[in-house]
Order: structure tokens, then sequence, then C-alpha cells
């Protein structure tokens, strides 16, 4: 006998929910959109029958304007995810190296196989930092190099004197992806000038997301941004009516709403300090975070059963280490209550 056919939406099931302390596993933002940013998309599903743009100019336009960029410097994706694979479709061929640490958002070793690109892992030091001089090394013949500052999923940033010293001794041949992801957790003395490094380095591509800081990680909106000559190359890759009509609105939302983003921001990054602090009272180790998650070396005897027991979902490594994302109060003492059960 065949089952009866379930209608599309029981067969979808449920959607995640906005507010779940357990569920640290992906680096989302703990809090649900703004309500300014929700009417403004209540508005645009009204018009779900019309197309986007055809190419995303005005949403271009408005980051352009917000970050203060050209126009012409500027690409837009589906999440930051989209902005990658535009690179890679754009700036390689098949068999050309990736250069990129070990380990990294679980994103790229899989963006370089959709590419056909062999990647070179390069791994990461003891307390989480790129090793430049190795990554430097490994790039002589490679097409592209990726430097997520801050990384994922230790959290830590390279100086910018660093982060320069390694562009310059790059071959301007290959493409430097700088994955700003995170950059909007950084406290303002340990951002760089990313616009000007863009400017003095025709080679670099900046990604940033509106998937954590601005807590829009459903909508899938990202960008990039580089020197017009090599914008104009990834612009001619952007996918016709690639780019959904919700993400317009809630952006040019999102941008109205700034302060109230801020001090989410600051609240995400004040946890962040006392979860660190709660770790540290119990003689567990930290690497530097400076992004909306922490990574937690292995205990020794893994971290694994106590996660699962507690019901909190975080991301496991093969080395036995664990990030955990940041979220709310509840999230903490649950995280605290399995590293405590951890360490008896
Ligand atoms: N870069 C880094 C370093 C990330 O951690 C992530 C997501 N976890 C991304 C890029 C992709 O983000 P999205 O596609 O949601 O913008």
């Amino acid at each position: 006998m065949t089952e009866p056919r379930r209608s599309g939406t029981e067969a979808v099931g449920a959607l995640p929910t906005a507010l779940n302390p357990m569920a640290l596993s992906l680096n989302e933002n703990p809090f649900p959109p703004l309500p300014s940013v929700r009417s403004a998309l209540s508005a645009s599903i009204e018009v779900a029958n019309r197309y986007p743009e055809y190419l995303p100019e005005r949403l271009r336009s408005l980051i352009a304007a917000h970050t203060g960029l050209g126009d012409e410097q500027v690409v837009v994706g589906a999440g930051a995810t989209g902005v990658i694979m535009q690179v890679l479709h754009a700036m390689t061929d098949p068999g050309d190296r990736i250069v990129m640490a070990s380990p990294t958002f679980d994103g790229y070793p899989i963006f370089a196989q959709m590419a056909r690109l062999e990647s070179v892992p390069v791994p990461l030091d003891a307390h989480g930092h790129h090793d430049l001089d190795a990554m430097a090394s490994a790039a002589a013949d490679a097409r592209v190099v990726v430097v997520c500052r801050p990384h994922n999923p230790t959290g830590t940033i390279e100086h910018a004197a660093d982060l320069e010293r390694f562009i310059r001794h790059l071959s301007p041949e290959t493409v430097v992806l700088l994955d700003e992801a995170y950059a909007e957790f950084l406290a303002p003395e340990c951002r760089i000038d990313a616009i000007g490094l863009v400017a003095r380095y025709p080679n670099v591509v900046v990604l940033r997301t509106f998937s954590k800081a601005y807590g829009l990680a459903g909508l899938r909106i990202g960008y990039g941004f580089c020197a017009p000559r090599l914008a104009r190359r990834l612009w001619s890759m952007q996918l016709p009516f690639g780019v959904a009509i919700t993400a317009l609105v809630a952006v040019a939302a999102s941008f109205d709403a700034e302060a109230e983003l801020h001090q989410r921001i600051r609240m995400i990054t004040s946890e962040r300090l006392y979860l660190g602090m709660r770790l540290r009272s119990m003689g567990v180790y930290s690497t530097e975070s400076h992004a909306n998650f922490v990574y937690v070396p292995d205990c020794g005897t893994g971290w694994g059963q106590f996660f699962s027991a507690s019901g909190v979902r975080v991301r496991h490594y093969a080395d036995g280490g664990v990030r955990i994302t940041v979220g709310d109060r509840r999230s903490t003492s649950a995280v605290v209550a399995a590293v405590a059960q951890a360490m008896s």
C-alpha cells in the first residue's frame, strides 16, 4: 500500500526557531530580525510575483554608499558564499591551487572542490593564527589564497602590518580573498583599512556578509569589494535576477537601524567576554576570539559526549576542539554546565 501523499508544507516540516539557546553550531546571530526589518520584508513579500532587478544595481549602490566605496568596486551575491563562488568562477581554471588555513570555514574546501581546484591546507599555529610565512610559500604557485579576519573557527586576527607584508610578497596574479565575514564584531582599534588595502593591491577581494552581525543568514546576502578592474570581471559573473527582492529591502532597513544593530553587536561581544571569563575560571583555554564564537581546543577526554548529553549543538573539529557560537545568557549557562561536567 502506498502512503498518502503529504502536502508540501507537511513534507517540509518545521522551520528553525528564531530563539534557540541550544543552536550554537553555525555562528548565527541569536537575535531575530529587528521589527523595522521585519516590516520592510513583509512589504516586499507583497510583490513576490515580480522579478527583482535584472542585476542587483540598487543593492550594489546602497552597499557602496554605506561602505564608502564606488559602485564599480562592489559585487553582490547569495551570502559571502555566492561571492566566493563568483570569484572562483571568474578567476580560476580547473586544476589551479587555492591556499587556505586548516582548519578554516568549512565552506572553503567545498567551494574549491566545486570549482575543481586543488586545496592546499596550511595548519594554523598553536594559538589559532594563520602561519602567514608558510602560506606565502605555499601560495608561490597558487591562483587564490584565503585569509579570514577574524578567522573561523578560532576568531583570531592577524596584525594589519603582517597581513600587508604577506600580500606584498604574493604575485599580483594571485587573488587574495580577505574574508571579513565577522568584521563588524571587531573593536575599532582592531579593524583594518580594507578600502585602502584594495586601493593599494589590485588582487585583493574583501568579503563581507549580512549573515552574521546583521542577523540575516536566512536571506543569503553578501558582498565583495576590490579594485574596479577586478570588480568588472567579477560583476560579469553576476547571475541575472540572482538576488531576491527581500535582500534590497532588508539591507536598506538594516542600514537605517544601524544604532540598534550596534547595540546587539555590543551585547554579543560582551557575552563572548563573559563566556571566555567563565571558561578561564574553570581552567579551560580558548583562543583569543574577536568574533561571535569561541574556539576551545581538545580537553583531553573529548568534548563530544558532554555537549551531546547537554543538548547544546556546537561545531566539532577533527583535532577534538569545539567552536561555540555566542548566544544569550541561557546559551552561555548551558555551555558552562556542559564544560563543568567535562571538567569534573
Ligand atoms: N566566511 C566565513 C569565514 C564564514 O564563517 C562564513 C559562514 N559561516 C561565510 C564566509 C559564509 O557566510 P554566508 O554565505 O552566510 O554569507
